[in-house]
């Protein structure tokens, strides 16, 4: 079948076209209804059906691939290297299951994990969807106050930890964080357990703080069966990134998800069971929920879960990772990408990648010279996929699974099947149904299964934040702003509210970010639109050198800065041309690597920077601040 037809089927045959996908999982008890739309914009997806998510992923693969791989850990921070086969992964996962019952916890209760990348963190997330209980897994080493507000929020039952984790060889305490956030927190877990990997000394709080260790010693032949939930129960709830302003707490259902990420590891990852997967994101991240722990597991694959620095003990270390496990396919990030592009390829191509089907990549747009050079620094296909913590899974890519087709640089591709993807007019509300026409990305409901369900606790703000009208029919807003082409592949512009009005011209704040990163001097750039009493706003560049020396002098950055404003003339416009080009040596960025421009807009404005407990380095801002001060 046509990949054009697969997509419309999935559209005007909603129905029979998911009830096939959702043969690729098991069911203890078969759905009465595919979809119940009823009550827009809240969709169920497979009403009546019971499974289990942790069913799916461990349980039912060992009769047939038990002693196969199913966790590799892999930590070039302790450097340890522990393999876990399906049976080993069962056996783990009902003994912190058995640990989890102990310490009270029941299904619909929620466990807060606060977790480094090591295997109990895995163990946890698939010992509370085992249970029937939410995990609700925070990014290991956000600040007290981060974690506190999701404490509150989540109201665990138990909270699991661990005493550290460790980041480029360093220790970073876990503990003290944790006490802390359980101080400023309103909500008080009943009890607290905590893996100590005898990184940092660990105080315990008396008849709170229980050890892994022990505990886990006294469950070692337990059989904690799996707890069939309806298909709708709810499996996790995890947040957004944080980089447009407070993070949205995702509610995730059970059954939806599981199809729709075996759908994807089928039709997008080109998995199949027997084979390695490898993300090198992070389990606080939606894409370490659905592609490090449920998708490849629920597919019957190996996954790997890496602790450690891509660059670390050298540039070479992913890649000799996918020489050793036979990675087949590979989830990253263009901002890790961006880290390694500062490194010599000869790392990349030291080891034999040939069984890589294509590597993945999501997060953020893939301007043209980073695709390039991983393209040519690993010779396998790289292909782009653009989707949100609120999906859970692609809403653009190309899904090679079902027909192949080429990729074009600069776009994640085409609309993924399910996703019924518009483009709406900003300013009249309308569908912008011709080639190249800038408008919102939007989504007519109902979202696909595996989306989320609603704001964890709030179903007025998930009807507010993300649901408008369109004449006749609801759309989900992304809040990023695209272009279709005449072919059909999509462009992501940049987010809604990056997009800036010069002199009542509208442009994306990536178009301008694109034309100055290929001036060969730099390396990244974030554009922002400032206020302007003249123009209404103008565009302002801070850009980090590949060589920081290029601008040491005044006279050095000046003579730069017409320079990357005559590329920007050129290739725009004088329109586009930047304000000013400032250098700096590193971007604000949050932790899991996005350009935190409304931050950087409100220091030029003036403003308060609002939300940052998702920031990584807020040195990286006050360089900004320092800039804007001088004016
Ligand atoms: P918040 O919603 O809290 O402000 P966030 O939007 O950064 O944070 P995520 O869900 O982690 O939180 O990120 C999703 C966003 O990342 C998308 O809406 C889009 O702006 C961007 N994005 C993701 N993948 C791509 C991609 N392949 N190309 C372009 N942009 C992408
Ligand atoms: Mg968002």
């Amino acid at each position: 079948m046509s990949y054009a037809d697969f997509h419309r089927r999935s559209i005007t045959d909603r129905d029979a076209f998911w009830a096939e996908q959702a043969t690729l999982i098991d069911w203890h008890r078969p759905f009465t209804q595919v979809c119940d739309y009823s009550n827009p914009p809240f969709a169920k997806w497979f009403v009546g059906g019971q499974t289990n998510l942790c069913h799916n992923a461990v349980d039912r693969h060992v009769a047939t691939r038990g002693a196969q791989n199913a966790l590799i850990w892999v930590s070039t921070e302790v450097d340890k290297e522990v393999v876990y086969s399906f049976a080993e992964l069962h056996a783990e996962v009902q003994r912190t299951a058995a640990m989890l019952l102990e310490l009270g916890v029941k299904a619909g209760d929620r466990v807060l994990i606060y977790m480094p990348m090591i295997p109990e963190a895995v163990f946890a997330m698939l010992a509370c969807t085992r249970i029937g209980a939410l995990h609700s897994v925070v990014f290991g080493g956000f600040a007290s106050v981060s974690l506190a507000s999701r404490i509150d929020d989540a109201e665990p039952t138990v909270i699991v930890s661990a005493d550290a984790g460790s980041r480029g060889g360093k220790v970073v305490a876990y503990k003290p964080l944790l006490d802390e956030a359980i101080r400023l927190a309103k909500h008080k877990p009943a009890k607290v357990l905590l893996v100590d990997r005898g990184l940092s000394p660990m105080e315990r709080v008396a008849g709170r703080d229980v050890d892994y260790a022990p505990l886990r010693d006294r469950h070692m032949a337990a059989q904690v069966p799996c707890t069939w939930v309806e298909s709708t129960h709810p499996s996790y709830t995890l947040y957004t990134s944080g980089t447009t302003g407070k993070p949205k707490g995702v509610q995730r259902d059970t059954g939806g998800y599981a199809v729709a990420l075996a759908a994807s590891m089928k039709h997008i990852f080109l998995g199949a069971p027997g084979e390695t997967y490898f993300s090198t994101s992070d389990i606080g991240w939606v894409v370490g929920h659905s592609y490090i722990v449920y998708g490849p597991l629920i597919a019957g694959m190996a996954t790997i879960l890496y602790e450690g620095l891509p660059i670390r003990p050298d540039a070479g270390i992913w890649w000799s990772l996918v020489e050793k496990y036979k990675v087949t396919s590979m989830f990253s990030a263009p901002t890790a990408v961006r880290v390694l592009k500062k490194q010599d390829p000869a790392y990349l191509q030291k080891y034999d990648l040939s069984s890589l089907k294509a590597l993945f990549l999501a997060g953020e747009p893939l301007d043209e010279p980073t695709a390039k050079w991983i393209a040519e620094a690993i010779g396998r296909p790289i292909v782009d996929n653009y989707w949100q913590t609120e999906t859970g899974w692609p809403i653009l890519t190309i899904c090679n699974g079902v027909e192949p087709a080429p990729s074009k640089f600069g776009s994640p591709g085409k609309p993924v099947y399910g996703y019924d993807v518009k483009l709406i007019d900003e300013n009249t509300g309308q569908e912008l149904t011709g080639a190249n026409q800038k408008g919102v990305v939007a989504i007519e409901g109902p979202l696909p299964p595996g989306c989320m369900q609603t704001v964890w606790r709030d179903d007025a703000r998930f009807v507010n934040t993300y649901w408008k009208s369109i004449p006749g029919r609801l759309v989900y807003s992304t809040f990023d702003w695209g272009i279709r082409d005449e072919d059909g592949y999509f462009f992501i512009l940049g987010r809604t509210d990056d997009v800036i009005n010069v002199a009542g011209h509208r442009l994306g704040t990536r178009e301008i970010e694109e034309s100055i990163s290929s001036h060969p001097a730099v390396a990244e750039v974030a554009v922002v639109g400032v206020a302007d009493p003249l123009k209404g706003q103008v565009a302002m560049a801070f850009a980090v050198l590949k060589d920081p020396s290029k601008a040491a002098t005044p006279a050095d950055a000046l003579k730069l800065e017409g320079e990357i404003m005559k590329t920007v003339d050129e290739q725009l416009g004088a329109v586009a041309r930047p304000a000013r080009v400032r250098f700096v040596t590193v971007l604000p960025k949050t932790r899991s690597g996005k350009l935190l421009r409304r931050a950087i807009q409100a220091v030029c404005e003036g403003r308060d920077p609002g939300d940052l407990t998702t920031i990584e380095d807020p040195s990286a801002l006050q360089q900004v601040k320092d800039l804007i001060a001088q004016r």
